[in-house]
């Protein structure tokens, strides 16, 4: 007789990309799928590692079955720089192609840990730029369900995009109405995703083919979505993939400990961990504008100009997160011959690295997030249930743009007209002016009725979020579904290995 395996019997084998803001999400799915008893197995290299072990450890004292076990990093191997373990340590768009290959070199040793492992690996999360582990699922004949950190809106764009892009469809030039949509979504050629435009695409398109391909042959996928955001295309992106689609986001609140919410990704640069707090506390309440570009987004100098002083043309107090680095001194230069600093010192705070953004967001004093609109920062900041000013640089940003601004009416864009490619941003002149980023700053935040209504829409949504995520909420039971689905699975597969034993015991 068969029965079904115990749930910390099931082993769920998380891989994510070397990247921070895939990390970030996949640690939190990691610890959220713990939360239901499985075990589960992180698998990166060791400076990636670093970069969430204190939350692990908390998990794991909080009673939780949830490791993280390193693979040695292949950077070198690959002909990358010394220590460059994460893809936001490229600096250089020339070494693409060696950071996917130092990728590729983890798989060997990825698969005798999983020979070795106890208990058994029952199903890889896999990132979906992780695309061996298309080939290392078979081999352990297991399902890989996979991880693409994109919403189900931005998931059906794409699955139109490409159709039009092999049908040569995409116009060259103006706007054009994305077809197969429940909503009217314009768009231009200039704010696609690279991999939509040859020759100017800069992600190296074999490579990006052999991630699609893996995707396609995944046995599943989870988003970190929540149903009721999303239902129309949910269903439509569902309906693609066999029904096999896990809606179980927001993933950032299964982050409801302070220490969890302000460690997460990079090192939070903040000499004092009270001072953030404090000077948030001083504002009254929803006044606060927080401008962040996600972990990876640069803007050039002439365009953090226009920001910076959009920011402070706009009245509001505000945060205004800026890289360190190298290619940063430009910005530094300027922001120290202007006395920027000293200037806005009453009402601006300027944060150099990394901002703690789940503490700032969720900050009663924070009423308004101007974002590059990635889709963890769109997600964080919809489940803040934050307003938005809109700015997308690359890759997928301006179609979640559009369905901040068409779809769920709770933003307003600065009016960036085309994309920005990682590492190509200094060949852009400026697109948006300061005058610009301050009308869309008051557009949202000031008490006219169109502000309102999107104020008031974010509120409901960013309910709706936490709702998502409780106890009877439409995310927690997807998550208990895709572990059923893994139970089911093996529950079928041994009940198959008994039928063929038995089988081939009469044929005998
Ligand atoms: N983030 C952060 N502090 C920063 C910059 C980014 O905590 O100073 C986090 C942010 O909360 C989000 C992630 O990094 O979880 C960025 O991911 P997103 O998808 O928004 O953008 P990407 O970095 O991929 O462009």
């Amino acid at each position: 007789m068969t029965t079904v395996p115990a749930l910390a019997e099931l082993n769920f084998v998380v891989i994510p990309l070397l990247s921070t803001s895939h990390l970030i999400p996949l640690t939190d799915m990691a610890k959220l799928l713990a939360q239901q008893g499985v075990t589960v197995t992180l698998l990166t290299t060791p400076r990636n590692a670093a970069q969430f072990t204190a939350s692990i450890d908390r998990a794991v004292c909080s009673g939780l079955l949830i490791r993280v076990v390193e693979l040695q990093s292949k950077a070198k191997e690959a002909g990358l720089p010394e220590g460059c373990e994460n893809h936001n340590d490229v600096t250089s768009l020339n070494y693409r192609r060696q950071f996917f290959a130092s990728i590729d070199m983890l798989q060997e040793q990825a698969e005798k840990l999983l020979e070795e492992m106890k208990p058994k690996p029952s199903c890889i999360i896999s990132d979906a730029y992780v695309a061996w582990t298309a080939d290392t699922a078979d081999k352990f004949q297991i399902p890989r369900i996979v991880f693409d950190g994109m919403s189900c809106f931005n998931q059906m764009c794409m699955h139109n995009l490409y159709i039009m892009r092999d049908q040569h469809k995409i116009p060259e030039s103006g706007a054009f109405v994305m077809p197969d949509l429940p909503d009217r979504i314009e768009v231009t050629k200039a704010q696609l995703p690279g991999y939509f435009k040859p020759p100017a695409a800069v992600f190296i398109q074999d490579i990006r083919e052999k991630i699609r391909a893996a995707e396609e042959r995944a046995y599943g996928v989870v988003i970190n979505t929540f149903e009721e955001l999303e239902q129309r295309y949910v269903d439509k992106f569902r309906g693609l993939k066999d029904g096999r689609v896990w809606c179980v986001g927001p993933l950032s609140l299964c982050n409801n400990d302070n220490l969890d919410k302000a460690q997460r990704g990079n090192k939070a640069s903040f000499e004092r961990e009270d001072s953030l707090k404090k000077w948030l506390d001083s504002w009254q309440a929803e006044t606060v504008v927080y401008a962040c570009f996600g972990s990876l987004g640069n803007i050039t100098v002439v365009q953090f100009v226009e920001l910076a002083l959009g920011l402070e043309a706009s009245g509001y107090p505000f945060i205004l997160v800026i890289k360190t680095g190298e290619g940063q001194a430009p910005i530094e230069d300027w922001i120290s011959k202007n006395d920027f600093e000293e200037r806005i010192k009453e009402r601006g705070l300027l944060i150099r690295g990394w901002a703690p953004q789940l503490l700032i967001l969720s900050h009663p004093a924070t009423g308004g997030f101007l974002t590059h609109c990635g889709w963890n920062s769109t997600l964080e900041g919809i489940s803040a249930g934050l307003p938005m000013i809109t700015w997308p640089l690359f890759a997928e940003q301006f179609l979640t743009e559009r369905f901040l601004v068409h779809v769920l009416k709770m933003a307003a864009g600065v009016g960036s007209q085309s994309h920005v490619h990682l590492g190509m941003e200094e060949k852009l002149e400026v697109q948006v002016s300061n005058k610009m980023v301050k009308d869309a700053i008051k557009k949202v935040m000031e008490t006219e009725k169109e502000g309102k209504e999107m104020r008031k829409r974010a509120r409901e949504l960013g309910e709706m979020a936490k709702r998502a995520v409780e106890g009877d909420g439409s995310s927690h039971l997807n998550v208990k579904l895709l572990i059923k689905e893994i139970q089911e699975f093996h529950l079928n597969q041994s009940a198959k290995m008994i039928y063929n034993a038995q089988i081939s015991d009469v044929l005998v």
